[in-house]
């Protein structure tokens, strides 16, 4: 990758941003660009301690960067930093690419230039179920876990479709937080209800799709799951088990569904293909998704 004096700066901030993948995947996406056109740009990680986000994005202004993905723990508090918020990241409640300047793709079209938000999870998350099948409206969706992954996945499944969004959590006050928070949403709303785990083994038989949006069995926990072998095989033939985990590759949770027989998915598609949706925000052509996956796979590859 070449960088010059009139480099642009893209870049992921976090706290911590060390465990990002996202530097790796863009500028080996912007490496590959530069063989066949202009392509001339950075992508670095800023770790921004919550305190200092606000001189963060003052500096970010400063110094003229062109746009930024977000990770934990800025995703929610970024949003009063705004200029504009788009429609689905407001829906979701979090916001993770942000890229200075018109504010047309957010849909307020103003011409006026700012920081404008929006969310590319969902996107992310939808496109591996998009290859498997086209008509979702029969579909009970199953989500276990009501954190901030959670909320892309439920507006993902309304996207698609689902019949029936059900989301499992273990705080009751939290739960009910989350059921409330679709006010402006009423279509999701009406499709959505959570439930406790308690209540989940009663529930299973039903559910087409089962999402873990928790950490359970992430590395280096990788002998746990949020379901038992027996829960699994409640699940009807034919179901999808979807972890958003992507290490390791495989987790417990997709191990014991493949022994159960169902589809499984992981997390990387997601993780690349809502990486590639926000570099064509910023670059505004077609990101180079075979590249951006190769680079995580050899990655993941050298790593294990
Ligand atoms: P989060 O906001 O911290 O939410 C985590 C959720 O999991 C919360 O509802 C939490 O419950 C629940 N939980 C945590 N430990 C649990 C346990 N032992 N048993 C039951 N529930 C538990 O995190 P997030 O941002 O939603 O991320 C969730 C997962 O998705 C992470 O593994 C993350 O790496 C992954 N993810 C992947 C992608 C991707 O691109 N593939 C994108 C985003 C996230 P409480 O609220 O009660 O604590």
């Amino acid at each position: 990758m070449t960088i010059k004096g009139t480099t642009q700066l893209l870049g992921v901030i976090g706290y911590p941003v060390k465990h990002s993948f996202s530097p790796l995947m863009h500028n080996a996406a912007i490496a590959h660009l530069q063989k066949t056109g202009p392509a001339d740009y950075v992508y670095l990680p800023f770790p921004i301690h919550p305190d200092s986000l606000k001189d963060a994005i003052a500096g970010f202004e400063a110094i003229g960067l062109r746009g930024f993905n977000i990770t934990i723990p800025h995703k929610q508090t970024i949003i009063p930093l705004l200029d504009d918020v788009s429609e689905v990241a407001k829906a979701i409640g979090a916001v993770n690419t942000v890229w200075y300047g018109s504010q047309s793709h957010s849909g307020r079209r103003s011409g006026e230039s700012g920081w404008c938000g929006t969310n590319t999870d969902a996107i992310g998350f939808l496109a591996p179920l998009k290859a498997l099948k086209q008509d979702w409206t029969s579909t009970q969706a199953m989500i276990l876990g009501n954190g901030g992954a959670s909320r892309a996945v439920v507006a993902a499944c309304h996207q698609l479709g689902c019949q029936r969004i059900s989301v499992v959590g273990r705080n009751p006050e939290k739960l009910a937080w989350f059921a409330e928070s679709w006010v402006n949403s009423p279509d999701i709303a009406a499709r959505l209800k959570v439930m406790t785990w308690d209540e989940l083994p009663a529930r299973l038989h039903k559910a087409d799709l089962v999402v873990n949006a928790t950490p359970v069995g992430m590395h280096p926990d990788i002998d746990a799951s949020v379901l038992s072998d027996q829960e699994m095989g409640l699940l009807p033939k034919g179901a999808i088990a979807y972890d958003l985990i992507y290490t390791p590759r495989p987790t417990k949770f997709l191990q014991q569904a493949a022994a159960a027989g169902l589809t499984t998915v992981d997390g990387l598609e997601m993780l690349i293909q809502q990486g590639a949706a926000a570099l064509e925000i910023w670059l505004d052509r077609p990101a180079p998704v075979e590249v951006m996956r190769r680079s995580l796979l050899d990655y993941l590859a050298q790593s294990s």
